[in-house]
């Protein structure tokens, strides 16, 4: 028979040679076959799991030190202290965009029946907890790809959120001349030929989420340029982008006229999201 602690120490061996974090990994990928807290495995190290038990979670440790990424294999990743279902069809939410959240919330007064847009919703992440922060919103939600809007749909369900109007299209065109009291994007910003694409959890996240031509500033590109037929006048536009995209964001900011530039750093420092008002 196998012990949690035995089959613990055995499957973040394993994975020191794939993840910073091998016993988080192991830790979480356990708890999620035997559904329980990752405290019930510190708890109780020297219970035994069934065959089964463990032949599931060897399957799973098989597929992280192939390099799939946690979230994939668990379906969920919390964000702003939401459990959103994830699958490879969307990317996975990370803490860098918890900073758009935090800003768009700074811009939305709780009181108010304000409209806001999220382009290129993915997984939901920011048009659900944006619509969850502030109920009173009337929340749209556009994204290229049916599957990450059917997930997206799913997640809004799951949490509570049942007024958010997702479109499917590009970018803007699902709208049809709508105007918002702030829109906000991750779009995808990774260079075509980024090395960090070929590392990591990345690998397995959609390259239709992460790449944009003309060095990642592609879509930001777009966004920010017909943005201004879609922002209430003084609207704020809010975009995620590269750590290294500051100067090349607010030059395109810059060029299509808005006011109140600004760029903001994450939690590790790095400027992250840039804003601006566009007066009409
Ligand atoms: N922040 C992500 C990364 O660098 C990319 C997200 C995106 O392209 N929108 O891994």
């Amino acid at each position: 028979m196998t012990t949690i602690h035995s089959l613990l120490s055995t499957a973040s061996q394993q994975l020191t040679a794939i993840s910073d974090s091998p016993t988080l990994d192991a830790e979480i990928l356990l708890s999620f076959i035997l559904q329980k807290d990752r405290s019930h495995l510190t708890a109780w190290p020297e219970k035994e799991l069934t065959e089964d038990h463990c032949q599931q979670f060897k399957t799973l440790v098989n597929k992280r030190y192939a390099g799939h990424p946690i979230a994939y294999l668990t379906g969920t990743r919390e964000f702003w202290s939401r459990p959103f279902t994830v699958n490879s069809d969307v990317l996975i939410p990370r803490p860098d965009t918890e900073l758009l959240i935090e800003l768009a919330l700074l811009a939305l007064p709780e009181n108010k029946a304000l409209n806001i847009l999220d382009l290129g919703t993915g997984s939901g992440a920011i048009a659900i907890t944006l619509a969850a922060e502030r109920p009173q919103l009337t929340v749209t939600a556009t994204d290229a790809s049916a599957k990450a809007l059917a997930l997206a749909k799913k997640n809004a369900h799951q949490l509570g959120c049942t007024t958010i109007e997702f479109c499917h299209g590009h970018w803007f065109k699902p709208l049809t001349g709508q105007h918002y009291d702030l829109i906000a994007s991750n779009p995808p910003y990774i260079a075509p030929n980024d090395p960090h694409l070929a590392q990591g959890d990345i690998r397995f996240e959609p390259q239709q989420a992460l790449i944009a031509a003309n060095q990642g500033l592609a879509d930001i590109q777009t966004i920010t340029d017909h943005a201004r037929q879609h922002l209430k006048a003084g609207a704020p536009l809010l975009i995620e982008h590269g750590y290294d995209q500051q100067a090349h964001v607010q030059g395109i900011f810059k060029r299509f006229n808005y006011d109140r530039i600004a760029t903001h750093n994450d939690l590790a420092g790095n400027p992250r999201v840039t804003t601006g008002v566009y007066n009409t």
